[in-house]
C-alpha cells in the first residue's frame, strides 16, 4: 500500500493497487473504496475488486443512511461483523455470497482545523470495505493493519483532492489572467480610438475657428467652414454622450413612458440626418400595420436606433439604401424595429463579439471606418435595460440587418 501511495500513479490506479494489496494482506476476496463528498454527504465508489462491474454501483451517490458503511463514516470507528440478510451493509452492493465484512474509515488530518496529527482533529474522507467468504474473518491484528492502510489512504486522498483543488484554482487564475489581458488590450485600444476620435474633429474645428478669428476665411469658404464645424461638433457631442450613457445605464433609472414606434423612428432618422446626407445614403421607412406603442425611455431608445442608423450609413457605400422597418413579432408580444443596409456586411464569426464594449472588427490605427467600438454595446445595453433583445443577420459583401425587439407590455 505504501508503495502504491508513494509512487506518482494516476489517482484511480493508486487506489485500485492499494485496495489489491490490502485484500492480499488480510486474505479477503473482495473489497471496495468509497470517497465522501462533504458537500452532499454522499459516498461514491472510487475502486472495487472481487465484484463484477454490474454489481458495483459506480457513479451513484450513496447517502450515509443507517447502513453499517454509513455508520462507520459518521462515527469514524472500524466496524467488523458477519454478513446477515437482515442487516444492510452497504447500499447498492449485494454481499449475499460473503460471510464477513470489515469497514475502515479513511482518515486524514483536517488542515483547516489544525496542522498537527492529533486524532481529535482528523476527518473521515472515505471508507475501505473488505469482504470475505470465511466466517469470523478479520482478526484484531488484521484490523490494526487495515486501520494503518486507512490512514495512508486518507492522506493520499486528501493530497489528491488538494492537488485537484490547486489545479482548478490555477486554471481559474489563468482564465482570469487571460480575461484581464483581453480587457486591458481593449481598454488600451479604446483610449487610442477615443483620443483619435476627439483629436481629429477638434483639430479641424480649432483650425477653422483660428482662421475665423484671424479673418483668414474668404466669404466662399465661410459657409463650408461653419458646416464642417457644426458636423464635427455634433459628432463630438454624440461621442461624449455615448460614453456618459453607458456610464449612466449602470446607475440612473430609465424614464419610462409610452413610446410610439413611428415617432421613435422619425426622431432617430432626424438625428442621423447629417450622416445620411454626408454618406449619400437613400433612407427608407417601411411600416407593417399601424403604429405600435410600448413602454420605454424615448430618448435612450432614439439614441440606440440612431446608433444603428449611423452604423448602417457608415459601413455602406454612397448611393446605397438603408431601410428602417417596424412591425409586430409573430407571437404578437414584441415591437420589432429593423435597420437594414446594403453595406460591407459582417462575417458570421464576428456576430458574437460586435456587441461587446470597445469591440471593433478592425481596431487598427489604419482602419478605414472611424469609431470607438461603443455604438453596438450602447444599443445592446439600452435595449436589454428595456427587457428587449437585439440580433444581427449579416453576410459579408451583401449587407446587414439589425433588429431590436421591445416588449409591448414592457416586461
Ligand atoms: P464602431 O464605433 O466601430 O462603429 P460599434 O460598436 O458601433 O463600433 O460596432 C462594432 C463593429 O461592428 C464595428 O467596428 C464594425 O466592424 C461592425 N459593424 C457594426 N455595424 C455594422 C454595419 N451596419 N455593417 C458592417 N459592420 C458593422
Amino acid at each position: 500500500v505504501a508503495h502504491a501511495v508513494s509512487h506518482a500513479l494516476e489517482f484511480d490506479t493508486m487506489l485500485s493497487r492499494a485496495l489489491g494489496a490490502a485484500l492480499t494482506a488480510v486474505e479477503a476476496e473482495s473489497g471496495i473504496i468509497q470517497l465522501l463528498n462533504p458537500a452532499t454527504s454522499c459516498l461514491y465508489v472510487a475502486a472495487a475488486q472481487g465484484f463484477s462491474d454490474e454489481q458495483v454501483p459506480y457513479g451513484q451517490p450513496m447517502l450515509l443512511g443507517t447502513a453499517v458503511a454509513g455508520r462507520t463514516v459518521r462515527d469514524g470507528h472500524v466496524t467488523r461483523g458477519r454478513v446477515r440478510p437482515t442487516e444492510e451493509c452497504l447500499p447498492g452492493l449485494d454481499l449475499s455470497d460473503h460471510k464477513s465484512y470489515a469497514f475502515i474509515p479513511l482518515r486524514a488530518s483536517d488542515s483547516s482545523v489544525s496542522l498537527d496529527t492529533d486524532p481529535q482533529h482528523q476527518v473521515v474522507v472515505g471508507l475501505l470495505g473488505v469482504f470475505s467468504r470465511r466466517e469470523e474473518a478479520f482478526h484484531p491484528d488484521e484490523l490494526d493493519l487495515l486501520t494503518a492502510v486507512g490512514s495512508q489512504l486518507g492522506v493520499a486522498v486528501t493530497r489528491a483532492q488538494y492537488a485537484a483543488d490547486l489545479r482548478r484554482a490555477n486554471l481559474q487564475l489563468e482564465t482570469a489572467n487571460e480575461e484581464l489581458k483581453r480587457l486591458d488590450s481593449l481598454r488600451a485600444q479604446f483610449i487610442q480610438n477615443v483620443t483619435h476620435e476627439l483629436r481629429t474633429p477638434l483639430a479641424l474645428v480649432r483650425g477653422y475657428v483660428e482662421l475665423l478669428a484671424d479673418g483668414g476665411l474668404s466669404d466662399d469658404s465661410w459657409s463650408h467652414a461653419m458646416q464642417v464645424t457644426k458636423e464635427r461638433t455634433l459628432a463630438l457631442v454624440e461621442l461624449v454622450e455615448a460614453i456618459t450613457t453607458l456610464q449612466d445605464l449602470d446607475t440612473a433609472p430609465l424614464k419610462i413612458g409610452p413610446v410610439s414606434a413611428t415617432e421613435l423612428i422619425r426622431t432617430a432618422c432626424r438625428m442621423a440626418d447629417q450622416r445620411v446626407i454626408a454618406s449619400e445614403i437613400k433612407l427608407r421607412f417601411e411600416q407593417q400595420g399601424g403604429d405600435l406603442v410600448f413602454p420605454g425611455d424615448f430618448s435612450r431608445l432614439a439614441q440606440a436606433l440612431h446608433q444603428l442608423l449611423d452604423n448602417a450609413c457608415k459601413f455602406s457605400d454612397p448611393g446605397k439604401v438603408v431601410t428602417v422597418s417596424a412591425g409586430i413579432s409573430s407571437a404578437g408580444d414584441y415591437a420589432e424595429i429593423s435597420v437594414h443596409d446594403q453595406g460591407i456586411g459582417i462575417a458570421e464569426e464576428e456576430h458574437g463579439h460586435i456587441f461587446d464594449r470597445f469591440y471593433q472588427i478592425d481596431g487598427s490605427a489604419t482602419r478605414r471606418y472611424s469609431g470607438t467600438g461603443l455604438g453596438l454595446a450602447l444599443v445592446r445595453e439600452i435595449i436589454e435595460a428595456h427587457s428587449g433583445w437585439v440580433r444581427v443577420e449579416s453576410q459579408t459583401g451583401v449587407g446587414s440587418t439589425f433588429t431590436v425587439g421591445l416588449p409591448l407590455d414592457g416586461t
